[in-house]
């Protein structure tokens, strides 16, 4: 028992948050911390942003909630723009990651359903993957760390070893519909899926009739200096969901997908109250404008490689604390010799939030909009925290 009246969920650090400005979190005590997670990659355009604040309140004033029973102008110009930007023709609205997983699951068993093949319906997954808390995003990721107590969960996914395609082949049964993966692992600490295996999997997909899905709710949305990590791959999804950066801090997700894929998705066939209302979508066309405007993308790709670089020479000064840097864009891991845990208490108390993941890594996030400067003042609390850790400060509360 904590002593508090939240369920016991969350190990949470002893910040309390009382206000962000740009790449800053301000706590209740005053505290200034430089934050590189981002509420988990989800404020891509940092914290307060002026023009989603600004996109927010505007329609605060105007109309909350309709439920999708009405036509929602403000979620045909963003499913419009989502998919004018990428390969799909079709576009559904759900409040988080998992939700937009659900959907993308759901959209290629019906893909096979109506094309008279209800038994494909089994979807290969990967281990170290992660896809949400949800029973079926649960059984998909099959991680015994998210899974144990509760069973029975939904059967349907088939997991094989990340990156093994000899695996995936040996996998495809006359039950499959698809296969779904991340094009950097994200919670599994910062894994990317080589572009040759990508190439396989669509391969795989085209040869066998199966949907290939992509689960970009980390990776999205300019994370890897791309609208979509896919983009660096060569090859295209069918079915992709997206979620965290799309809402730069409001809860949103969606599942994107070709006008063939999507085929199933018919009237009745699917639904949720809150999904794309309003508010939501007001925010995701903002985000949207910033991340779509001339050289925003570019920015995200010049600013990442100079962190990436940066953070290089940090790893060599520091060989006891960290051995490794891993990821794209603004998407970076560091692989930790002590445990990732300890390393994020240093940090902390050297002014600087990051976020773990698995594989002992911790995750640097930060908003898309940093400059230089957030970069310098990073790597200075990132050299303050490692080297308290090597002077064997005890690691604070
Ligand atoms: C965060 C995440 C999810 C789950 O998103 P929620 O909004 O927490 O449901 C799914 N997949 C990936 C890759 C994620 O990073």
């Amino acid at each position: 028992m904590s002593g508090s009246a939240l369920f016991d969920t969350y190990a949470r650090a002893p910040i309390a948050a009382e206000r962000g400005e740009g790449a800053w979190l301000i706590a209740t005590d005053g505290r200034r911390y430089l934050d590189f997670g981002s509420g988990i990659a989800v404020n891509a355009l940092g914290h307060a942003h002026p023009a989603l604040v600004k996109a927010l309140t505007e329609q605060a004033a105007k109309v909350w909630h309709t439920s999708n029973a009405v036509r929602i102008p403000g979620q045909e110009r963003l499913a419009e723009r989502l998919a004018a930007a990428t390969f799909a023709d079709k576009v559904f609205f759900a409040n988080s990651g998992a939700e937009a997983i659900e959907c993308a699951v759901k959209t290629a068993r019906r893909y096979h359903y109506v094309g008279g093949h209800p038994e494909r319906n089994r979807i290969i997954t990967f281990d170290g993957s992660f896809h949400g808390r949800t029973l079926a995003t649960l059984s998909a990721a099959k991680n015994p760390k998210h899974t144990e107590g509760f069973d029975p969960l939904p059967d349907g996914f088939d997991q094989v070893a990340f990156g093994d395609l000899k695996a995936v082949e040996a996998a495809i049964g006359p039950a499959t519909a698809g296969i779904l993966i991340e094009p950097i692992q994200g919670e599994g600490g910062v894994r990317p899926v080589p572009n040759e295996f990508f190439r396989g999997l669509r391969r795989l997909c085209d040869e066998n009739g199966l949907l290939l899905i992509l689960d970009e709710v980390q990776t999205g949305i300019g994370r890897t200096g791309r609208l979509f990590a896919y983009e660096w791959t060569g090859v295209e999804p069918d079915i992709l969901a997206v979620a965290k950066g799309l809402g730069g801090g409001f809860p949103v997700g969606a599942c994107l997908a070709t006008a063939e894929a999507a085929r199933g998705m018919t009237a009745g066939t699917h639904g949720s109250t809150f999904g794309g209302n309003p508010l939501a979508m007001a925010v995701g066309n903002a985000v949207l404008d910033v991340v779509l405007a001339d050289g925003f993308l570019e920015h995200v790709r010049r600013i990442g490689l100079l962190l990436k670089q940066r953070l290089a020479a940090v790893v060599d000064g520091h060989p006891n604390v960290v051995d490794e840097v891993r990821g794209e864009g603004l998407l970076i891991g560091l692989h930790c010799v002590p445990p990732n845990r300890d390393v994020l208490a240093a940090l902390r108390d050297a002014g600087l939030i990051a976020v773990a993941a698995g594989d002992n890594v911790i995750r640097l996030l930060p908003p898309l909009i940093i400059g230089e400067a957030e970069v310098d003042q990073a790597i200075a609390r990132l050299e303050t925290g490692f080297a308290s850790m090597e002077a064997g400060a005890p690691a604070p509360a």
